[in-house]
């Protein structure tokens, strides 16, 4: 329809409030347009304050069909790989597949000092080919850094999250009543992976995007407009720096 970004208002519902942090970071400040890439950032448990100052149940809401980009049906459809995006998951299978010809259909994850920390390595002929893995919670990053600056860290690719567990257990979800917080976590990432899970490359509605928008997935476009680049921002004088 020929908006323009500074025409669209972008609310995003996230998990923490950290992402409030990370949508006012100049990066991600439009230049041409003169607007911000994300508008408004809430959070799930913010949504659920909003509906109940409204007194709003979303039990009593009708369903309304999902927004879709593509002329494909509209379906909720889910990733594997965890409820952090699963990038570790498909990088190691685009990976193997790309660089060794290896097809990957399951990953098996090592944990190394506790659930939080885990590594997946594919080995052929007794020979490591990739060694990815994750760290999440600060305890764990804290131990990974550690092995970098000892030069200890043999990953080829580390997915670092900051809460442990991931995102489905961060800061700013609504917390449910009469479950402890592992019961809730354990409810959540049960519903984070009821729907149909999809590979990213055979989703129709991303092919569409690729093709009809961005010019191909190699596209100068498509690099400009879905990768993201992040610049040291200049470090707030209150004493609060970690020292790692
Ligand atoms: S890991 Fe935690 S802090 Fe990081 S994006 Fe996810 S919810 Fe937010």
């Amino acid at each position: 329809q020929h908006l323009t970004p500074a025409q669209i208002y972008h609310v995003t519902v996230m998990p923490c409030y950290d992402k409030k942090l990370e949508a006012s970071r100049p990066d991600f400040f439009n230049q041409e347009y003169q607007t911000r890439d994300v508008d408004c950032v809430i959070t799930t448990g913010e949504v659920l304050k909003l509906l109940e100052q409204e007194g709003v149940s979303l039990s009593d809401v009708d369903p309304a069909p999902l927004d879709t980009i593509s002329a494909a049906e509209e379906e909720l459809t889910s990733h594997s790989g965890g409820g952090s995006g699963g990038y570790l998951e498909h990088i190691y299978k685009h990976a193997a597949k790309e660089l060794f010809g290896i097809q990957v259909d399951t990953i098996q994850y090592k944990p190394l000092k506790n659930k939080d920390f885990q590594e997946v390595t594919l080995e052929k002929d007794g020979v490591v080919l990739l060694q990815f893995a994750l760290a999440y919670g600060f305890r764990n990053i804290q131990n990974l850094v550690q092995k970098l600056k000892r030069g200890k860290s043999p990953y080829h690719y580390v997915e670092v999250m900051a809460c442990p567990s991931g995102c489905l257990n961060g800061g700013g979800q609504l917390k449910l009543g009469g479950e402890s917080s592992k019961e809730q976590l354990q409810h959540v990432e049960r519903l984070y992976e009821s729907p149909r899970s999809e590979i990213p490359e055979q989703n129709q509605a991303v092919n569409e995007l690729y093709e009809q928008w961005l010019g191909g997935a190699e596209s100068e476009k498509a690099a400009k407009a879905l990768h993201t680049q992040y610049h040291a921002v200049e470090k707030a004088s209150t004493g609060f720096n970690i020292k790692w």
